[in-house]
């Protein structure tokens, strides 16, 4: 561990994720699966509905958890689903200026007096969801993406999982993954790992690589598989499991997300998009 990791691994990480994509794809419910597992431990079954309103607006959430006796302060930033309006021009707008907004206050903090204790609100990863129901990726989908990809690091989520067989899901990761190139959208790029590592963990890091975009299923329920409570989504003909790696990566992105990239993804938005938003404000400033 090198010193500065052991430094942010005392003080805790504040780590800000935020959610991204058409309305209903299952976004409130998987930030629910990700972060809230304590919260509803043994806690009598609920529809998911009950708790979960639609989103309307960006809406700022704080969750604390510790994971492996180090403890995160996550805020999520959940944002209104879009889709169901009849226009949807520009509806990658109000996100791209909450991020904007927040590197606009982190700027403004860092050039006033008392830059000690900066609150640091920039958003340090979005998850975009793609619809499981599209051939690959929709044009709005391509718009808000690169509307955003300069300002935050994407992650690109392939929605709601347990609606396409493991050769669809195959099928269409490749499929998003070539578009995605295609379009020169610029999603997140996970680091090379460094050649001294072991072979273990060379083959993880592959295997991570190669899962994008994470096929997901989020689930507000408990349910009984194996004759242990899992989180997971009953069907008549079987049950799902949210935290089982053969149905779906939910395990391999919350493990990237808090354990092995969180630092990454903040040394990627200070270094990258926050140096980008600071060198267009001082340029304008001087022109
Ligand atoms: P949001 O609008 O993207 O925030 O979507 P919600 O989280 O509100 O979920 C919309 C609906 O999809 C709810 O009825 C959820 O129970 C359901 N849902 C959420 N995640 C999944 C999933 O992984 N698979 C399936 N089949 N349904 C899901
Ligand atoms: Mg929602």
């Amino acid at each position: 561990m090198t010193r500065i990791h052991r430094k942010s691994v005392k003080k805790g990480f504040d780590f800000t994720l935020m959610v991204a994509g058409e309305s209903g794809l299952g976004k409130s419910t998987l930030v629910n699966s990700l972060f809230l597992t304590d919260l509803y431990r043994d806690r009598k079954l609920l529809g998911a509905e009950e708790r979960i309103m639609q989103t309307v607006e960006i809406t700022k959430h704080a969750v604390d958890i510790e994971e492996k006796g180090v403890r995160l302060r996550l805020t999520i930033v959940d944002t209104p689903g879009f889709g169901d309006a009849v226009n949807n021009t520009e509806c990658w707008k109000p996100v791209a200026e909450y991020i904007d907004q927040q590197f606009e206050q982190y700027f403004r903090d860092e050039s006033g007096l008392n830059r000690k204790n900066i609150q640091d609100n920039r958003v340090h990863c979005c998850l975009y969801f793609i619809s499981p129901f599209g051939h690959g990726l929709r044009p709005l989908d391509v718009e808000f993406m690169k509307a955003l990809h300069q300002r935050v690091n994407i992650v690109p989520i392939l929605a709601k999982a347990d609606t396409l067989t493991p050769p669809e899901v195959d099928c269409k990761k490749r499929k998003i993954r070539e578009e995605i190139e295609r379009f020169g959208i610029k999603i997140y790029q996970f680091p090379d790992c460094d050649s001294d590592e072991d072979e273990d963990f060379k083959l993880q890091d592959q295997a991570l690589k190669e899962s994008i975009p994470f096929a997901v299923i989020g689930s507000n329920t408990v349910v009984e598989a194996r004759g242990r409570r899992v989180r997971g989504r009953l069907y008549p003909w079987g049950i799902v499991e949210v935290e089982n790696p053969g149905h779906c990566d939910f395990v391999k992105l919350r493990t990237m997300l808090v354990r092995t990239h969180m630092q990454d993804l903040k040394d990627v938005t200070r270094e990258t998009h926050y140096e980008n938003y600071r060198a267009q404000c001082i340029q304008s400033m001087t022109r």
